[in-house]
């Protein structure tokens, strides 16, 4: 098993005074020390704008910015024009929204996209399809967070432009077969986004091999900083695309009358590019190729099985998706303590010193189709440890009896 939580300052700090348990990391994760100093490096010895200083430190500086920028690509497995920083998956995927979107589709064309997605592949294509007179169409899950052959053979059809995706559920902790459902989409013509939010640090991310034509994922939820996420496009792609903003360094040539732009990835980053949190982003990316991936996958797939062991038979515990571990079961678990308001359950944990996230998780259309206002939800990093999910799970076997027995105390 991983042993790595003094790697993580704010973990360490916590714990010197008391129990924290952080368990939202589907929200986002803690740094790691080496990103910490990457990002105090580039202010206290590396900063200047970069792609504008012709001095020595200003070259320096988009060295440094285009040197993470490659590290970022070799670690997907893509070509470093490819990879055009954002600020989050959430704007990757409005940038492909708003750029390509209209390039493809027509009236009458169809997005298929899985009902449990984020609002942030959800939103987007819905904003996108109101402009253009285009319908979504959802593919339905099973009771086990899955989605069948059936379900996708009926849904993609010869109408559908764009599939959608996240390839893990940040609700159902379901891992979607990405690279069949590409397969199946291509075939029908249509075009593959994934959105790799959820799945970047546990998984990784090899987009040679997962085969779509976009994916998206953000730094913080992978011990990276926060403000800086990357959009992967395939190259022939990306450069039939249009700008979506408009400023600095991503003109070529600028008359008084007429702007010509850059090439990508350029193009898509106008204005100062958050140089730091790129830095910052290369360290976190080196931290995971040292932990390795294959540890990680092993690590958390331990720390999930035996949660789900653990809470099996506390009787008014409802897992949603999968309840039990699986291949495709990642170590993000939902569930709802039946007669219980979630809010109240995460306030009890937090009372415990475990932090876990409550509410509809940006997923409002799935927990309308799970029949539920809100669920609790525990999501595992490689940090976390057998200790932490044994702890978890004995407060969670208290939660019921605790609540009902505050409650009914200040009744009295
Ligand atoms: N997609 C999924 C599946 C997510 O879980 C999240 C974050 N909760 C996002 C997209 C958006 O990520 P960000 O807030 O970093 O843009």
């Amino acid at each position: 098993m991983l042993d790595i939580k003094d790697d993580f300052p704010l973990l360490a700090n916590y714990n010197e005074q008391g129990t924290l348990i952080y368990v939202d990391n589907a929200a986002t994760t803690q740094k790691p020390r080496c990103v910490l100093d990457a990002l105090m490096e580039w202010h206290t010895v590396r900063n200047a704008n970069p792609h504008r200083g012709s001095y020595k430190l200003g070259s320096l500086a988009t060295d440094l910015y285009e040197h993470s920028r490659e590290s970022i690509a070799n670690h997907i497995n893509a070509k470093k024009d490819e990879v055009v920083f954002c600020r989050n998956t959430t704007e990757a995927l409005n940038l492909v929204a708003a750029s390509f979107g209209p390039t493809v589709l027509e009236a009458g064309d169809e997005i298929v996209l899985p009902v449990s997605e984020h609002h942030s592949n959800l939103v987007p294509w819905m904003q996108l399809a109101q402009a253009k007179g285009c319908r979504l169409v959802y593919l339905l899950t099973d009771k086990l967070g899955r989605i069948s052959k059936d379900e996708l053979d009926k849904k993609i059809t010869p109408r559908t432009k764009i599939v959608a995706l996240a390839e893990v559920s940040n609700v159902l902790g379901t891992r979607f077969p990405v690279k069949q459902i590409a397969e199946r989409a291509h075939e029908a013509g249509a075009y593959v986004v994934a959105d790799c939010a959820q799945s970047f640090l546990h998984y990784g991310l090899d987009v040679q091999d997962l085969d779509v034509d976009f994916a998206a994922f953000s730094a913080h939820k992978a011990f990276g900083p926060d403000g800086i996420g990357v959009l992967w496009g395939r190259e022939a792609l990306l450069e039939k695309m249009p700008p979506v903003l408009y400023g600095g360094e991503m003109v070529q040539k600028v008359t008084w009358g007429k702007a010509t732009f850059e090439k990508p990835p350029l193009r898509f980053e106008a204005g100062t590019q958050n140089a730091s949190d790129a830095f910052a982003f290369m360290a976190a990316v080196g931290y995971l190729e040292q932990i390795g991936q294959q540890a990680i996958r092993e690590h958390e797939d331990a720390l999930t099985a035996r949660l789900l062991e653990g809470i099996r038979d506390i009787a008014p515990l409802h897992v949603y998706g999968n309840p039990c571990m699986a291949d495709d079961r990642s170590s993000i678990v939902a569930f709802n303590f039946e007669g219980q308001d979630p809010l109240l359950i995460g306030r009890f944990l937090d009372s415990h010193g475990i932090n876990i996230r409550v509410g509809t998780h940006c997923a409002e259309p799935l927990m309308t189709y799970l029949g539920t206002g809100a669920t609790c939800r525990i999501s595992l990093a490689p940090y976390n440890t057998l200790d932490d999910i044994d702890a978890l799970i004995d407060v969670l076997r208290d939660a019921p009896r605790m609540i009902v027995r505050s409650v009914l105390k200040k009744r009295k």
